[in-house]
């Protein structure tokens, strides 16, 4: 990947980001995320699942409420108040035409222009690390609930709950890919960024003996700059977009 990445496009109001846990946009994109909010832009989230699996020490009864409390939170911290939850199992989500059909009510729900999702295939970089089930079920179902969104004969019962189609979506954002094509300067967002992932703090906890400010901080200094190179030398979340 040798080429520059275009700017992200601009000329939209609503965005959508679906992902399968709690901290998948937080360490994947809301440095960009803290941009458009403050560009006055509405962005709303939506979470497969609570990712009650997530914490080895906390059983999931008890951690799926701590992890949705810590996930609003953080979603706060980038001026998204708007975040709903499917009740997906963490670990077991499953491709189907039932997670297509809750994404594609939750996108004519909220009727985005942006829809944006996490990696979506069944590896990290470039071949280096497997993926996890649950992202890549999320992402190619996020990928084909926006078609599923625009017609009203693929899920009919969504109409008839009063969900019209939308088939405004204009582009899809997979944060994450190793085939990224845009990017948004992660500079001006970047200390909420760091302050969005920090409130994920029980996880963080559990995941690392590091400090948890240091960790976060490293984490995304090191990620923002892996895609600068590529983006005029300027720290950056990278994205595979697929326009419609
Ligand atoms: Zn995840």
């Amino acid at each position: 990947m040798t080429e520059q990445l275009k700017p992200m496009p601009e000329d939209w109001r609503r965005a959508l980001a679906v992902v399968a846990h709690p901290d998948d946009l937080e360490y994947g994109c809301a440095a960009a995320i803290a941009q458009w909010t403050d560009g006055g832009r509405e962005v709303a989230y939506l979470l497969a699942s609570r990712g009650e699996a997530g914490i080895d020490t906390i059983a999931p009864a008890e951690c799926a409420p701590l992890r949705e409390r810590e996930q609003r939170a953080s979603a706060a911290v980038v001026g998204v108040g708007a975040v709903d939850f499917l009740d997906h199992k963490d670990g077991v989500i499953e491709y189907g035409l039932g997670l297509r059909r809750d994404i594609a009510a939750a996108i004519r729900r909220h009727r985005p222009e942006l829809v944006i999702t996490l990696n979506h295939r069944q590896t990290w970089g470039h071949g280096e690390a497997w993926n996890t089930p649950d992202h890549v079920a999320v992402g190619c179902a996020t990928l084909d609930a926006v078609a599923d969104a625009g017609n009203r004969w693929i899920f009919p019962e969504l109409t008839e709950q009063g969900l019209e189609p939308w088939n405004g979506v204009r582009w899809v954002a997979v944060a994450g890919s190793d085939r990224p094509t845009h990017a948004v300067d992660a500079a001006p967002g970047f200390e909420r960024a760091v302050r969005s992932l920090l409130e994920h703090r029980a996880y963080i906890e559990a995941l690392t003996d590091e400090e948890p400010e240091t960790y976060v901080r490293d984490f995304l200094t090191t990620t923002t700059s892996m895609a600068s190179e590529h983006f005029g030398g300027r720290p950056a979340v990278a994205f595979e977009v697929f326009s419609r």
